[in-house]
């Protein structure tokens, strides 16, 4: 409530300027101009793994393979601009506030979201070094979007890691082996995990591991990129 009054207030009182290419915004127009908010368009994707497909299908051949622990993935595109270009700013910027509004635009994109979101925890050893945890504050902006609970300490990273970046999947499962704990039982059989990036998926499957062990039945993955399969190598 608060936010949103100071953002209105903020809105009026400055000239609002479109995030990306940086022109006047018309009125109607929020965070972004209408030629910018087209590289957020949707693309065709696999619903279940969330990777880019020549048509929209429930799930790939890959996932019928081998389906992953998680049920659907929601993002809003791949790691590529400008997401990129946005999720380096709230990292290395702090600018916090793309988190609210590309967290408005993924909500759009959730017709049936999860009871519950519970963002992919950070050790507190780099949580004290970066000062926040920007899956934390991407989960309390889609609670509110959607209308859901979030659970941000339910998750917990026991194992402090080495950054993930430029590790092949198997390096990234065994760098993430017992991670991960569960702080309390989840009330609700259907839960979201919340992270900005996923890359190979195994940081969510962890999760999704520990969680299905303890009764929960529907996982969704709510994230803001995928990375392309070609990343994944
Ligand atoms: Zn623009
Ligand atoms: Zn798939």
């Amino acid at each position: 409530m608060l936010y949103q009054r100071i953002k209105q207030t903020l809105f009026s009182s400055v000239p609002r300027l479109c995030a990306l290419c940086g022109l006047p915004l018309a009125s109607g127009e929020y965070d972004w101009c209408g030629t910018c908010l087209s590289y957020f368009q949707p693309t065709p994707r696999c619903t279940r793994c969330g990777l880019q497909m020549p048509f929209s299908t429930p799930q790939c051949g890959r996932c019928l393979k081998s389906p992953p622990l998680w049920n659907h993935l929601y993002c809003l595109g791949d790691y590529a601009y400008p997401l990129t270009q946005m999720i380096h700013q709230i990292k290395y910027g702090r600018q916090f506030w793309h988190i609210d509004s590309l967290a408005a635009l993924l909500a759009k994109s959730i017709p049936s979201p999860a009871p519950l979101l519970l963002p992919v925890p950070m050790h507190w050893q780099r949580y004290l070094h970066r000062g926040f945890n920007q899956s934390t504050l991407l989960t309390h902006s889609l609670s509110r979007h959607l209308g859901v609970a979030c659970q941000t300490r339910l998750l917990q990273r026991i194992r402090s890691t080495p950054p993930q970046e430029g590790l092949h999947k198997t390096e990234r499962e065994n760098n993430l082996m017992q991670a991960f704990t569960l702080r309390s039982l989840p009330p609700v059989r259907h839960v979201a995990i919340v992270d900005d990036v996923v890359t190979t998926g195994s940081t969510v499957s962890q999760l999704c591991q520990l969680l299905l062990e303890v009764g929960v039945e529907y996982i969704d993955i709510y994230c803001l990129c995928r990375t392309p399969e070609y990343h994944n190598q």
